[in-house]
């Protein structure tokens, strides 16, 4: 088969959805499941939805404009400030877009009405990890703002903690939110429909809090796509940590120095890695690197070490595997490497599983496939 591949098992986003959906049901709070990144995969976004979640969001428009696409009818949120220079195409790919920018509402109004349609804002609000938001003192005055546009109208605050600084979610960050939404509501004698606390990040507080607040939603990608927790990097209970397999193929297996020799000069990427022990390592190359996915983010089989990447170079230790020429080697991932894999064009994308429950989908993807038959074609002519 080809390599490298991305195997994305839809039915394990299926049942983390469906998990996470059902723990958080009973605390009044609905899921947003975040798409961005597998690139706003149509498959992975009906997974989510069969899984239960409300509603679809990413950061990027072109994402959402895939999802919508495909057919999918679900409420779609851009949950990243949109950009000036993209307000026509979010008004028409997005339902729901989280700001901070008063030129870029001004921009959005505008782009609104000329599409004689509405569009939703969630004002994000700065709560510490200083990211995106808004500052506590200038939400309910922009709130009113907002309610005054023509083409706009308030859906509800938000915040995102953790990503930048690393900044808990915590019940007194999440009682501010609160605090704020229930002033804007008596501001601009609303109700809101969407107080969003957060992101995967927020999963342990919100299990653990007396009570929740006004917070009546979250937006989840990482717990939903790797089952594990980003506070902690924990797996969470419950949660199928097998929903993405990195296929990569040997191109070298010799035996080596366990040491390097010559003077040493800084790598591409840093600092070299420290080789240990002495004598000789079984040492493979996979024909995979930054390029690719983050090789600190690569989980391998037990028994098997990542000593190094480049480029294009993966290599490691194969310790008492048999690694021959030709061979493959499946590796888990983190988040990052995920989010390179996606992005790579060499990495082949194969959703397998059921992505509804009720029937088998299979489908690969390959972006350079046109390419590499007309560099191929190339050679051979
Ligand atoms: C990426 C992102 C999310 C989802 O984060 P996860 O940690 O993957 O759950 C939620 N909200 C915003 C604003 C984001 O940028």
């Amino acid at each position: 088969m080809i390599t490298p591949r991305l195997e994305v098992d839809l039915g394990s986003i299926r049942h983390n959805a469906r998990v996470l959906v059902d723990r958080l049901a009973p605390r009044g709070i609905r899921v947003t499941g975040v798409t961005k990144a597998t690139l706003g995969s149509p498959n992975v976004a009906t997974a989510m939805l069969r899984g239960g979640v409300v509603g679809l969001g990413d950061s990027r428009v072109e994402n959402l404009a895939r999802v919508r696409r495909a057919g999918i009818a679900a409420p779609l949120t851009l949950i990243r400030s949109p950009m000036l220079s993209q307000v026509e195409a979010v008004v028409r790919h997005a339902d729901v877009s989280l700001n901070t920018e008063p030129k870029v509402l001004d921009a959005l109004s505008v782009a609104a009405v000329r599409q004689r349609t509405t569009h939703a804002v969630v004002l994000m609000v700065e709560l510490g990890d200083l990211r995106e938001g808004v500052a506590i003192d200038d939400v309910v005055d922009l709130a009113r703002s907002v309610a005054k546009y023509p083409g706009l109208t308030l859906a509800g605050l938000g915040t995102n903690l953790a990503c930048q600084s690393g900044i808990v979610p915590d019940q007194a960050k999440m009682l501010t939110l609160s605090h704020l939404a229930e002033q804007v509501e008596a501001a601009c004698g609303i109700r809101l429909s969407v107080v969003s606390g957060g992101n995967s990040a927020n999963l342990e507080w919100a299990m653990a809090a007396d009570h929740v607040g006004r917070v009546d939603e979250l937006r989840l990608g990482e717990a939903i796509l790797l089952g594990t927790d980003p506070l902690s990097r924990h797996p969470i209970p419950g949660l199928r940590p097998d929903a993405f397999t990195l296929i990569a193929e040997v191109i070298e297996a010799k035996t080596k120095p366990a040491q390097p020799w010559g003077a040493t000069v800084r790598t591409a990427f840093g600092e070299a890695p420290p080789r240990r022990g002495r004598g000789t390592v079984r040492q493979a190359i996979l024909a995979l690197g930054h390029q690719d996915i983050d090789p600190d983010a690569l989980i391998p089989p037990a028994g098997i070490t990542v000593l190094g990447a480049s480029s294009d170079h993966l290599v490691v230790d194969m310790g008492d595997h048999e690694l021959g020429v030709g061979g493959e080697v499946a590796f888990q991932l983190g988040y990052s490497a995920v989010l390179r894999a996606m992005t790579s064009p060499f990495v082949t994308k194969v959703e397998i599983g059921t992505a509804r429950g009720d029937e088998v989908e299979l489908a690969a993807e390959r972006s350079v496939d046109l390419s590499v038959a007309d560099l191929l074609a190339g050679i051979d002519g």
